[in-house]
């Protein structure tokens, strides 16, 4: 979509403590998403994503693909309905999870993680020989969840969107890849630009010898982490002393991603080995690695944003431009009218760091103070805009972009967009 105007993004004005259809409204991201016309809920934790939520995540998706393949992984797409027998086999038949029936009376699972379904395909596979080991199998979908309490929008939903992988390795291998993997989330967090801390966590129902969160700090997690008051860097236990002499205290925080050395579990109960040159065949070595994909996103808006605007990662905003226009009737307009800003818009999106990652703000009837406003609250990181400028010779626009305002000229503005000048553009 290139026109504000034609975007499907209903605004709702939220009064304090209401209550939207089938939510209640708990925390920044929630409120923002609803109020910004991203997100509308359609029953008790169930969510429709709209174009721009849609957008974000569609970048996010791409970065967690481009991180989990850097680590090995190799997509598939696994049927979000499991075999109910598999469960049970597994002893993991839960409250938790939604159930259906076919009309044969077989059960099923609208699954909410896969490794039931992972391990029945490489035991249908196999037994893999041991030199197709360490595999790592990842999907990105939609998982369900039976949760009891859902909350927070996005953050505990009944349906999500998550990376799940699956490393199927030896014993020797299994350090190997789970450092492998966390190496690559680490990457990822650091692109995003979001401080995730990496805490050593119990196995618990997944069985398993070694697991660790990742939590990002933020008022509306339900979690809770060790951060030093003096640095922020990440403590050991809380109340202990810091690298820099501060102490430790605890958090709140938002787990958005989960990894484990599960063992042989899942490939023992449901009968998935390898082969080795000699001996018998042995069960395969299982880790998994989830990321909420749509959890990290409303956390990284508990992280960034204000209580009143938006703040993206800058690698996932919904755009990463906007432009702005005079206002009809007005002595820019003169300058600038409708086909002139068509004519701007055009030049802008033929750059390669803005080509469709642009949009334009034409609904030329509103002042050009309110369409700032409203981007600035949708939080688009960089907002271009024809204001009194233009009238100038030559004629020159405004870039407003990390809380700065530059006025450019159209050469200088070309040039600070183009990708990787913003930052000088920023000192001129
Ligand atoms: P939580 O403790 O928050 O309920 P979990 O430990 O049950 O999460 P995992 O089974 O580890 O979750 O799932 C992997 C990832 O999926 C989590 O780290 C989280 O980012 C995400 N996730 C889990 N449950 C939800 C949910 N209800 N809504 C959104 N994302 C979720
Ligand atoms: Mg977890």
């Amino acid at each position: 979509m290139r026109f504000v105007s034609q975007l499907f993004q209903p605004l709702l004005i939220i009064p304090k403590n209401a209550k939207v259809k089938n939510t209640e409204i708990t925390c920044k991201s929630q409120k923002l998403l609803l109020e910004c016309g991203l997100i509308r809920p359609t029953s008790p934790g169930f969510f429709a994503l709209l174009p721009l939520a849609r957008r974000a995540l569609d970048k996010l998706e791409a970065l967690v693909k481009q991180h989990i393949e850097a680590a090995g992984g190799q997509r598939v797409s696994l049927p979000a309905l499991t075999a109910a027998r598999l469960w049970e086999k597994t002893g993991r038949i839960t409250e938790e999870l939604l159930k259906v029936q076919d009309r044969h009376g077989k059960k099923f699972v609208l699954a909410p993680t896969h490794e039931e379904a992972i391990a029945d395909l490489l035991a249908d596979v196999g037994p893999v020989s041991y030199k197709q080991l360490p595999l790592l199998l990842y999907q990105i979908s939609d998982k369900y969840r039976d949760e009891l309490r859902p909350k927070h929008g996005v953050l505990r939903a009944r349906s999500f969107r998550m990376l799940d992988a699956y490393g199927a390795h030896t014993l020797d291998q299994a350090t190997e890849v789970y450092q492998r993997v966390g190496d690559q989330y680490g990457r990822l967090f650091d692109t995003l630009r979001l401080d995730v801390h990496r805490v050593a966590a119990p196995c618990g129902e997944m069985g398993g010898s070694e697991s660790h969160e990742w939590q990002v700090p933020a008022p509306a997690g339900e979690d809770h982490v060790a951060v030093c008051a003096g640095c922020g860097q990440p403590g050991g236990t809380t109340g202990s002393e810091c690298q820099c002499g501060g102490r430790t205290e605890s958090v709140n925080s938002i787990e958005v991603g989960h990894t484990f050395i599960l063992g042989t579990r899942y490939s023992e109960a449901l009968g998935a080995n390898y082969v080795v040159p000699s001996g018998p065949p042995q069960p395969i070595v299982m880790s998994c690695y989830g990321i909420g994909i749509t959890r990290l996103l409303a956390a990284s808006l508990e992280a960034l944003s204000t209580d009143t605007a938006l703040r993206w990662p800058e690698p996932i905003a919904p755009y990463r431009a906007i432009l702005i226009g005079p206002k009809e009737g007005s002595k820019e307009w003169s300058v600038y009218n409708s086909e002139q800003m068509l004519g701007l818009f055009d030049k802008l999106s033929s750059l390669p760091g803005l080509r469709n990652d642009i949009i334009f703000d034409d609904r030329h009837q509103m002042t050009v103070g309110k369409r700032i406003l409203m981007a600035d609250k949708m939080g688009y990181p960089l907002v271009i805009v024809c204001g009194k400028g233009v009238l100038e010779t030559p004629p020159r626009l405004e870039l407003h972009s990390r809380g700065e305002t530059q006025l450019l000229t159209l050469g200088q503005l070309m040039w600070a967009l183009q990708d990787g000048n913003e930052k000088v553009a920023n000192k001129m």
